[in-house]
């Protein structure tokens, strides 16, 4: 069974006991008359109004043992209480209705069985014709019992009564004996008067006890205000200090560690344990454990998680004691407070605090410790404000500074046409903006069917290595797998993949865990550089410095970058793309005329230090008007085509065809000496000899012949204009020489010289 139902038990069967007692003694004819009876029960009632101690004996002992004395019957012991008491209860009830209905008329009973008893002890003991001193005997006896029938009746009561701590005896027995000693020479006086005066004599003697009762009562309720008083004025500074203690300490472990020190100081602690979970519910609770904390913090956390305080903490102190403790943090008896940790707004844990101090109990103490904890939790949330703040402007400076060197960058690349200059500079600020220590990108070469890497970052020491080892595209092209994207990267985890004998990499059987927020050595983001749905590279990164697995934002900005990498490659191919058609020829393939003289002035100054030779060759189409005459301008066109055509095939790729102008050729053979470019002269002129020039305007294949001047650098000439000049007299010569021939300008000077 409860306490509490026992204790409800215990008061109804005390009034129901005391009750009868009043009943028996009012059926065995009694010595007082119901007049005396209601007389003596009325000073009772008067008394009561003035009890100093609610709970204990007062000056009702001095009508009572006086009646006691003079009727010599238990019955005036009592019936007077029983029913004075009992009419004060009943007019408690009636002006509080809210008071308690059980326990005010178990007073009346209690009180009223504690005289009763000892009256019964008296009656039997002292004869009602007894001597004066055996009466006094007799009397003491009375006291003594009294006293103790009532301390038995009230450790009873607080035996069962959970809520009061237990009897402080030597109080209570202090007051008793106090009153008592007050209350006797009354009884004496009360006596004597009776036999003289009869009732009034009685009560005449019985009224300064009024008088003392009530500046006792005003003394007492001034020494309860006073205690009330120091009690508020402990708790204040008490609170100021914590407030100051609490709201100084920087982090969560060293606010709640401070908040356990303190409440320390309110009962002694015996073992505590603090969860604390984040904003997130799902991510398990932090727990602190002071003093002799049993369980592990495990269980603490699964104790606390199955009762759902990060749900609903309870928002004022749980106190449970000894076995009827929830979860026991300590062997032993204990006195265990539950109380959320929190807010208004957020539950940032819950304290569960163990002490074998029973004062805590006492309710401003449980109102302290509510406040302490109140404080803490302020003060919790007031670091959490501090620290998103500080975050949040950590993030917008951080955004801000990528920003700027997004924009940098962009500005950087201005002008420049370079790619290998420009990866190496996005690759810097990939690695300074995002914090990767390893950058690279490379660009897919699509006649080998592979990617090549081009720029880097933090490669230094075995960049020329890396850069020779080209990577299969199958083998790029198996990370770009839609599993692994995110956003418009991919991030291939470590444990999604392990590497087959191929060198592929391939999903194992078992998947793990896909994203994990440590970055492990072996895991890789990959972000492909897209122009019109081709992948023309990709840009990596390793090593991150904050040893993380990027956030979705870094993972964005990473593929700003990749963008501007691919815009950067973009106009660098336009830039490439529109010198080239400046260099080249209108109506052929080869090179025009301006961009021959520049290759020429080149070559000339390449070859000027070191003297090495080359050779410039001028080519001339033979009888080419005819041509046009016979067949049309259009025809002629599609022959000067064929004839680049033919060169082009068959001389080096460092050779230079270019169109001199109108159907004249001019080729540069960079380091070729006389002899040899005689020898390639005469090859060319021959296959293009032998070339049929099929056209469906003219129905029949034609065929043309070539003549062809060459001068050789630095003999013949060591300017553009000089060395045109020789190739152009060698080639006039080889015209007047019949034509379809080469004619070295060494050749001509030779022929002058013998005067031919
Ligand atoms: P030769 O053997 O002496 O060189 O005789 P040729 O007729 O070729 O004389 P020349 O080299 O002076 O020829 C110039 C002719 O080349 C004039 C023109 O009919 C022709 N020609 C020049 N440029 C072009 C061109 O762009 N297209 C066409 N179809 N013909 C051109
Ligand atoms: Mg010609
Ligand atoms: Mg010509």
């Amino acid at each position: 069974m409860q306490r509490s139902s026992l204790l409800r038990t215990y008061y109804v069967a005390a009034i129901v006991v005391a009750t009868a007692c009043v009943a028996l003694e009012l059926a065995t004819e009694p010595n007082a008359s119901p007049r005396a009876l209601l007389f003596f029960a009325a000073l009772v009632m008067l008394s009561s109004f003035l009890r100093v101690d609610e709970r204990s004996i007062g000056f009702e002992a001095a009508p009572v043992f006086g009646a006691m004395i003079l009727y010599h019957d238990p019955v005036v012991a009592i019936v007077p209480v029983f029913a004075g008491i009992g009419l004060r209860c009943a007019y408690d009830a009636f002006v509080d209705r809210a008071a308690r209905r059980v326990e005010p008329f178990y007073e009346a009973a209690e009180l009223g069985l504690s005289y009763y008893v000892v009256a019964l002890l008296y009656a039997s003991a002292v004869a009602r014709t007894a001597p004066l001193m055996a009466k006094v005997s007799g009397y003491i006896l009375l006291m003594v019992g009294c006293v103790v029938a009532h301390l038995i009746f009230a450790s009873i009561r607080r035996y069962l009564d959970e809520e009061r701590g237990p009897l402080d005896f030597r109080s209570t027995l202090a007051s008793q004996t106090r009153t008592l000693l007050l209350v006797s020479p009354i009884v004496g006086l009360e006596v004597m008067s009776f036999a003289a005066y009869g009732g009034l004599g009685f009560a005449a003697a019985y009224l300064p006890v009024l008088l003392v009762a009530y500046a006792l009562r005003r003394e007492s309720v001034a020494e309860k205000q006073n205690a009330d008083l120091i009690r508020r004025n402990r708790e204040l500074s008490i609170l100021t200090e914590s407030a100051a203690q609490i709201l100084s300490a920087e982090g969560d472990e060293e606010t709640l560690r401070r908040m356990v020190s303190l409440l320390g100081g309110l009962a002694k602690l015996k073992a505590c344990a603090v969860v604390t979970w984040e904003m997130n519910p799902e991510i398990a609770g932090t727990v602190y454990r002071y003093g002799e904390c049993l369980p592990t913090d495990q269980e603490i956390g699964r104790w606390v998680d199955s009762a759902g305080f990060a749900q609903s903490a309870p928002s004022r102190a749980f106190v449970f004691q000894n076995e009827l403790r929830r979860f026991p943090l300590s062997n032993g008896s204990g006195i265990q407070v539950l109380i959320g940790i929190q807010t208004v707004e957020v539950i940032y844990g819950i304290l569960i605090y163990e002490t074998e101090d029973a004062s805590i109990i006492k309710t401003g103490n449980l109102n302290l410790l509510t406040l302490l904890v109140n404080q803490t939790a302020v003060s919790l949330q007031d670091q959490l404000l501090r620290r998103e703040m500080r975050d949040k402007t950590e993030q917008l400076e951080a955004q801000a500074a990528t920003m700027s060197t997004i924009l940098e960058v962009s500005n950087g690349l201005i002008g420049s046409f370079d790619i290998d200059a420009m990866l190496t500079r996005i690759a810097l600020a990939v690695r300074t903006a995002l914090g990767f220590e390893v950058v690279v990108f490379a660009l897919f070469d699509p006649k080998k069917d592979e990617f090549v890497r081009r720029a880097h970052a933090g490669l230094d020491d075995v960049w020329e290595e890396v850069r020779r080892k080209h990577v299969s595209s199958s083998e790029i092209r198996a990370f770009f797998n839609e599993e692994f994207r995110i956003s418009g990267s991919f991030f291939v985890s470590h444990t999604a993949l392990v590497q087959s004998e191929h060198g592929f990499f391939v999903r194992p059987d078992d998947t793990g865990e896909k994203l994990v927020a440590e970055w492990h050595e072996n895991d890789m983001i990959m972000v492909p550089l897209m122009s019109a749905d081709q992948v023309i590279g990709y840009l990596s990164v390793r090593e991150p410095h904050d040893r993380r697995v990027p956030t979705m934002e870094k993972l964005k900005t990473l593929e700003i970058f990749a963008v501007q990498a691919v815009t950067a490659l973009q106009s660098a191919r336009q830039y490439e793309e529109i010198k080239r058609l400046t260099a080249i020829d209108a109506l052929t393939p080869a090179y025009n005329h301006r961009y021959f003289q520049e290759a020429l002035a080149k070559e000339i100054h390449r070859h000027q230090r070191t003297s090495h030779q080359f050779v410039l060759a001028m080519l001339d189409i033979d009888n080419f008007k005819r041509f046009n005459d016979t067949f049309g301008h259009p025809v002629g066109d599609e022959i000067l085509k064929g004839l680049v055509d033919e060169l082009l095939t068959n001389v080096r790729d460092m050779d230079v065809v270019a169109r001199y102008g109108g159907e004249e050729f001019a080729i540069i053979f960079p380091e070729t000496r006389g002899v040899a470019a005689r020898d390639a002269a005469n090859r060319l002129r021959e296959l293009v000899g032998k070339r049929e020039f099929a056209l469906p305007q003219v129905g029949r294949a034609l065929r043309i012949t070539v003549s062809i001047g060459v001068a050789v650098f630095p003999e013949d000439g060591e300017t553009n204009a000089d060395l045109i000049n020789h190739a152009d007299i060698a080639l006039y010569q080889a015209k007047k020489n019949g034509r379809n021939q080469v004619v070295l300008a060494a050749d001509v000077a030779a022929n002058e010289a013998t005067g031919a």
